[in-house]
């Protein structure tokens, strides 16, 4: 038998079907083997898991690299977060991300520069979305799609009053119809969504600060579940027309269940995404500032909802939302008690917590399976955006990306938790999460062990999904 690069052992593998103990073995970068230990060939390097998990990468489908651009230059901006953030993934076991692409200008002219920047600066494999909110934009959908992007986000009623400086237009039911309608006709097109409704968020928002309210309580009150309720009605009434593809990102509430239920019996192509804070946080904790997000946080019945969603398959995908700042914002970092109107909702770095977060709250707490959980965060990411079998599974011929979880290691998200640049704050500040990886492997190669970075940044690849229209093998 010949030699490969690398054999993790003595495992528990979470494969597509089964959990298998035993191990796995890469070389030149792919799966060439799963099984017992017994059966795998020999290895230069052997990696005894003791009896851990060994689960695919997690997959993040909802990053913002590229919003430091408001602290830098933008294209600069994309470069630093590629390496500042992605450092932070590695050590959290993500290994891939689909991050989203925003700005004025058209996007194809700038492709170049976009793949440049993730493969000199990333240290895991990357793909992107595109925000479509101008004109031109929609002008180049098809030769964005060429490009390898084929989901595509508009904020539908969305940044007609907020965040002004983002220059960020927002989308009638007209635009939102002419989208879905166009990529109806792309293969593997989706349609993403921010599910708020702002006419009526913006009416609540008025009261509440003319009445004097600054609690974690009253940005709920500002907008309550029946904002997003609405927005994700109408949204799938539209697919249902168009006969398109939806995604709804970070999903809120358990209203939002419910419908997407519906719909989805109904046999619309409505899909929906969630994130830790929402199956973790309550608007009643003293979070102040600090748990301050967009959609807000909400009650337990809705984090109650959204779990058993995902265990049923409503919720099909989970992701972070991590949006890196460079600046110091103020109201967040000077501690919890800020102003709650001024300040910039967010978690801002999530990426690093992802899979902690969701192994302690989820198969730590016995809400969910460790073979569901690896499902919704890195096998169902892989196949909704074109990147299965490549990525999201351990099966032979797929990228060698894979973690080693220790279920019973914890860790207190406090400021030395963090590879990422400088967060300081999130809805997760001070909680202490167990299960944690102990090594995250990349392409077949050991990037982080124990804590410890071992590689450096660069060299990975931007993947173009459905290239010639089948999905990548
Ligand atoms: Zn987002």
């Amino acid at each position: 038998m010949t030699t490969v690069d690398l054999r993790v052992v003595n495992a528990r593998v979470v494969t597509p079907g089964q959990t298998l103990v035993g191990g796995v073995a890469a070389d030149d970068g792919e799966i060439v083997a799963v099984g017992s230990d017994r059966s795998l060939p020999d290895a230069e390097r052997t990696i005894d898991a003791e009896g851990n998990y060994l689960v695919p990468g997690f997959i993040d489908p909802h990053v913002h690299w590229g919003l430091s651009r408001y602290e830098f230059e933008y294209h600069e901006g994309l470069a630093h977060d590629f390496e500042t953030e992605t450092r932070g993934a590695v050590h959290g076991g993500v290994t891939t991300v689909v991050n989203f692409l925003l700005q004025p200008d058209p996007y194809v002219p700038d492709m170049d520069y976009f793949v440049e920047a993730g493969e000199e600066n990333s240290y895991i494999d990357f793909a992107y979305h595109a925000i479509i909110h101008k004109d031109p934009h929609f002008e180049e959908i098809d030769a964005l799609a060429e490009e390898g992007v084929r989901s595509f986000k508009i904020f539908y009623n969305w940044y007609k009053h907020a965040s002004p400086e983002l220059g960020i237009e927002h989308s009638d039911a007209g635009r939102v119809y002419r989208l879905l309608d166009q990529v109806a006709d792309i293969d593997g097109g989706v349609v993403m969504f921010h599910a708020e409704n702002e006419d009526l968020a913006y009416e609540l928002r008025q009261d509440l600060q003319e009445e004097g309210r600054n609690d974690l309580q009253a940005w709920t009150e500002a907008s309550p579940n029946i904002t997003e309720a609405m927005q994700i009605e109408s949204i799938a009434k539209l697919t249902e027309f168009t006969d398109s593809t939806a995604y709804i990102v970070h999903m809120s509430t358990g209203e939002g269940v419910d419908i997407c239920r519906r719909y989805q019996q109904q046999g619309v192509d409505i899909n929906a995404e969630t994130l830790p804070a929402f199956l973790a946080h309550t608007n009643d904790e003293d979070l102040g500032v600090w748990g301050k997000i967009s959609p807000p946080l909400r009650e337990q019945w809705s984090v109650d909802k959204l779990w058993q969603g995902l265990r049923e398959g409503v919720v099909d995908y989970a992701g972070t939302d991590h949006c890196p700042h460079k600046k110091p914002f103020k109201e967040k970092e000077q501690g919890k008690y800020g102003d709650m109107w001024e300040a910039i909702p967010g978690d801002n770095n999530g990426i690093e917590y992802f899979l902690p977060a969701m192994m302690s709250e989820g198969v730590n707490e016995d809400r969910v399976s460790m073979e569901r959980l690896v499902e919704v965060c890195a096998e169902n990411n892989a196949k909704r955006w074109g990147l299965y079998p490549r990525k999201g599974a351990l099966v032979e011929g797929a990228d060698a990306d894979m973690v080693v979880v220790d279920m019973e290691k914890s860790a207190v998200v406090d400021d030395d938790f963090y590879h990422t640049m400088e967060p300081r704050y999130s809805t997760f500040h001070g909680d202490e999460l167990t299960g944690l990886p102990t090594h995250t492997i990349v392409g077949g190669e050991v990037v982080v062990e124990e804590g410890t970075l071992r590689v450096e940044k660069g060299g990975r690849e931007y993947l173009p999904r459905y290239d010639d229209g089948v999905p990548l093998e």
